[in-house]
């Protein structure tokens, strides 16, 4: 049974018809539930700089504790929640949480400092409110601008008319710093690079998983490396999971390393934890 259901969440004020399957749309009122009753919490992955092996940041990362599933992957509830606008609420509760979070590490002697990313998804962008949802939240919290880093995927850059790119300016004049996300996967248009305000480049996981050894892959990594650096973008490498990986990407020139090899993504405590332990230097 194929059910229709109204959306009224992104697209500028206008409303479109989403046609849903009946699945989907019981998960999507699950999530709007979940959201409701606090099922929602976030982890952070640390970053570390190549060249000094201290932690430059963390990224944070959604789950879900369903109370009869279990765990849910972002993977499989992200999309229904950007199917339905859901996304737009579960992202703005995303980006408080990480805001206050990080506000709160305020006196820590490491996490005080450091950088925090939030993956923002490409209808985010669309709902129209994002620039003021951000700067409220860091108002709030008394977060500054400079420790935020907005992550975005590459279809936030390449389908865009203009507008995408007039937010990354407005998030990048009150201080904010934009990563491109997954970069190298889907979408092979490279002009944009050169037009939008971006700081960093994340070298998608899918790369750095056939490292070292195979030639063509090497190559490919050592053109985004290379392509990045030029533009002045700092390269982040993900899904960094052996020893080899790590040394051939800081030999490359990629300057901070994400990945199970130096630490999961964990919840905040045990970050604390993490961060004064000697495991947080390479
Ligand atoms: P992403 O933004 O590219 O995040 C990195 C993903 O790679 C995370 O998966 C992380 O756990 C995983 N990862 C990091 N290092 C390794 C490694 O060494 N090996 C392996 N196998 N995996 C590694 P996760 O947390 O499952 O998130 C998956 C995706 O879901 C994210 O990919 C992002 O696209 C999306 N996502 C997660 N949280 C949010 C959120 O709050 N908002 C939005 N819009 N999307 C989110
Ligand atoms: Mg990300
Ligand atoms: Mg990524
Ligand atoms: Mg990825």
């Amino acid at each position: 049974i194929i059910y229709t259901m109204t959306v009224t969440y992104y697209r500028k004020g206008k409303t479109s018809e989403q046609v849903l399957p009946a699945t989907d749309m019981d998960f999507a009122s699950q999530v709007e539930s979940a959201l409701d009753n606090q099922q929602f919490y976030l982890v952070y992955q640390p970053q570390i700089d190549f060249n000094t092996g201290r932690l430059k940041g963390v990224e944070a990362l959604i789950r879900w504790q369903h109370p009869t599933k279990g765990m849910i992957s972002p993977v499989e509830f992200i999309r229904v929640a950007e199917l339905t606008g859901l996304i737009v609420p579960l992202g703005k509760w995303v980006m408080r949480t990480a805001c206050a979070q990080a506000a709160a590490w305020r006196d820590h002697p490491v996490l005080g400092q450091i950088e925090i990313s939030v993956n923002v998804s490409a209808l985010q962008l669309q709902s129209g409110t994002l620039v003021e949802d951000i700067l409220g939240i860091l108002a709030e919290t008394g977060l500054s601008p400079h420790r935020l880093v907005v992550e975005l995927t590459e279809s936030a850059f390449v389908q865009d008319d203009g507008e995408n790119a007039r937010i990354m300016r407005s998030l990048k004049s009150a201080g904010i710093k934009l990563a491109i996300d997954d970069f190298g996967t889907g979408y092979s248009c490279l002009s944009y690079l050169r037009d939008i305000p971006g700081d960093y480049l994340k070298v998608d996981r899918s790369f750095v998983l056939e490292l070292p050894g195979h030639n063509k892959a090497e190559a490919v990594i050592q053109a985004i490396v290379s392509l990045g650096k030029s533009l002045d973008y700092r390269i982040i490498a993900e899904g960094i999971e052996n020893q080899a990986q790590a040394d051939f990407l800081q030999r490359i020139g990629c300057d901070i390393a994400q990945g199970f090899l130096f630490a999961r993504p964990m919840e905040a405590d045990a970050l604390q934890l993490w961060s004064s332990s000697p495991h947080s230097d390479m």
